[in-house]
């Protein structure tokens, strides 16, 4: 991950929520800001029920979405046997994708949060993904104000895996313990 990259994806983040009218607070949509930027999303349900029988039912397991390149436009596949919290991880992880600018072919999802794109660009995709799903701000507010990551997940929108990455990854748990014992003394 490029140097200074965690802040400008903070910055980024906050910024792309806003042109969603959120501030740093409450659920991210990413399927709202696919269809902002005219990115269309096809359930693999779909792809089975219709076209092909390429994705066969193994694919269920070992893809959860992909980012594909089409003609001056991009496609998204969404696994849409995932459940929703993880669906809208995987979809926050190829937003990031684009709102980066990253260069692929296509970029395929084959286990959460990791599609092959290069270590860089994934890193930088997770970073931007998770600060857009649960900005570092209010995971430090809300573990002040001791949410567990049940109550953040809820609030959020995703797994409670994936609040307990976010509460953990950025110092959220450990800023609100040491503003606790600041208090305490
Ligand atoms: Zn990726």
């Amino acid at each position: 991950m490029k140097r200074g990259f965690k802040a400008s994806a903070v910055r980024l983040a906050l910024e792309i929520r806003s042109e969603f009218g959120l501030g740093p607070t409450g659920p991210f949509d990413p399927y709202a800001y696919f269809s902002t930027y005219g990115i269309p999303v096809v359930g693999i349900s779909e792809l089975e029920a219709g076209v092909s029988r390429m994705l066969s039912d193994q694919s269920r397991d070992k893809i959860s979405g992909a980012l594909i390149p089409l003609g001056f436009g991009f496609l998204v596949i969404d696994n849409d046997f995932h459940p929703m919290t993880r669906r809208r991880s995987t979809a926050a992880h190829e937003c990031a994708h684009h709102a980066l600018e990253h260069e692929f072919a296509a970029s395929i999802s084959a286990e959460q949060r990791a599609c092959g794109l290069g270590k860089d660009q994934e890193a930088e995709a997770d970073e931007l993904a998770g600060e857009l799903l649960i900005p570092s701000k209010s995971a430090k507010s809300h573990a002040v104000c001791m949410w567990s990551d049940d109550d953040v997940a809820e609030a959020y929108g995703v797994s409670v895996q994936f609040a307990e990455w976010r509460m953990n990854a950025n110092g959220a748990r450990k800023y609100a313990r040491a503003v606790q014992r600041r208090r305490s003394t």
